[in-house]
């Protein structure tokens, strides 16, 4: 006895899509201390036996609002325009600290669902994200929103700073970064100052970046640069940068990303706003293009695998090439996140944390498997996500999210009928 869980008679899938079969895992204080066969179930506190299962490293969701699942399907069949500035942000210009908390809460528990182990959030009220986080058992890589045209800039600032100095290397599961919202809300000063200070702290930024084609235009119009360009030309690529989306990447932004430059695509959000498809898809293999969910208000649901399938099935669309967009490659492209967070996860290795899906792809959906990476990337979804392990703890087990869901929903169901009677208040910024 002493180390904590074995997984016996693994059947595994790498980060990079390879099947490796009959291994034994051992997990020891939050991480993986042992791989190999026959491993000696008496030196192990809890023993699962996985023969019918398929392991592999969670998923990484690394774009999100999670408080916006409190606005789930509030904002429907309207245009981009009227989404941010006739809805969403005027609602959010009366949202309270506890709506932020339990929004998020309830995002987590679906994000866990779907095998989200660590997740980059991107928000106002960034404490209480941090709270939820804490309290789940999930890891979260959390950037406050800091909007640079405004007259609340120095205290988005501080309060950020604040924030990175309260949590930051005090926990394993939790980081914080800062989240300048993008070129066109901030002046290229305001970036500078909010890279400057990220410097100063250690620590990365997240950012939206040539999200649509207006803001390309817009930005050639005013300044002759690119997005990307701004971006680079104030040391935004100099630091751990994860980009929202960059769908409407231009030729030459690809020479200012740099090997620590990670862009989040969230393609449910790109249709339903009918944002056109962009232009990531050509030079796909080339890009840092990594899986986000983006909030629920604009996609409806956290699932990391449905955003992989949309993915795939749009780039072999476009490209007009069944054999792009491979099975290996999408399952690379969800992987990918894990580089992006500083958490040293998403290989299932000794010496890395332990946050795992465990699969049963043998129920109707999935079944026959001629092929374990089609039967998750194409056919599977939640249910057949068994269990779910972060920093070595169970928090979804026997198909259940380990996360007190009763009060939770219960909570919710308040907060939301405040919300409705507080109603629109006025949208301090325009899209
Ligand atoms: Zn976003």
């Amino acid at each position: 006895m002493g180390n904590d869980i074995l997984l016996q008679n693994v059947t595994l899938i790498d980060e990079n899509g390879d099947i490796v079969k009959g291994l034994d895992i051992g997990i020891d204080r939050g991480h993986i201390t042992t791989i190999g066969s026959k491993l000696s179930k008496t030196d192990y506190g809890e023993v699962l036996d996985c023969s019918d299962f398929i392991v592999t490293p969670g998923f990484v969701n690394l774009h999100t609002h999670s408080p916006m699942n409190i606005f789930k399907g509030i904002a429907e069949d309207v245009s981009i325009d009227r989404w941010f500035n006739g809805e969403i942000w005027p609602y959010e210009s009366k949202l309270e600290p506890s709506d932020v908390y339990i929004g998020s809460l309830l995002a987590i528990a679906e994000m866990i669902d779907n095998g989200v182990t660590s997740f980059a959030d991107h928000y106002f009220y960034a404490e209480e994200i941090c709270r939820a986080v804490l309290e789940s058992g999930i890891r979260g890589d959390i950037a406050p929103t800091i909007f640079g045209d405004s007259n609340e800039f120095s205290s988005q600032l501080d309060g950020a700073t604040e924030l990175v100095q309260t949590y930051n290397r005090q926990h394993r599961r939790l980081n914080v970064r800062l989240g300048p919202h993008a070129p066109y809300t901030c002046s290229p000063e305001s970036l500078e100052t909010i890279i400057d200070r990220a410097k100063e702290l250690g620590v990365g930024i997240h950012i939206h970046v040539s999200e649509t084609l207006d803001q390309i235009i817009s930005s050639l119009d005013s300044s002759g640069k690119t997005p990307f360009r701004v971006l680079h030309e104030v040391g935004g690529m100099d630091v751990p940068a994860i980009v929202a989306h960059g769908l409407y990447i231009q030729e030459e932004d690809m020479s200012y990303l740099s090997d620590d430059t990670y862009m989040a695509l969230t393609p449910k959000t790109y249709m339903k706003l009918a944002m056109g498809w962009g232009t990531v898809w050509h030079n796909y293999r080339d890009l840092p293009l990594c899986i986000g969910t983006d909030g629920a208000a604009s996609s409806n649901s956290l699932s990391p695998l449905e955003q992989i399938r949309y993915l795939g099935l749009i780039g072999k669309n476009i490209l007009g090439l069944p054999q792009s967009f491979t099975l290996k490659e999408l399952w690379q492209i969800g992987m990918r996140g894990h580089e992006a967070l500083g958490f040293k996860t998403g290989k299932l290795k000794p010496g890395y944390g332990a946050d795992l899906i465990v699969w049963d792809i043998n129920m109707i959906n999935t079944l026959p498997v001629y092929n374990p990476l089609a039967a998750i990337i194409y056919s599977a979804d939640a249910r057949n996500i068994r269990h779910v392990m972060v920093d070595g703890k169970w928090v979804k087990k026997d198909g259940d999210v380990n996360m007190p869901l009763d009060s939770i929903r219960g909570e919710i169901l308040n907060r939301v009928d405040n919300l409705l009677k507080r109603g629109k208040g006025k949208a301090m910024l325009y899209f």
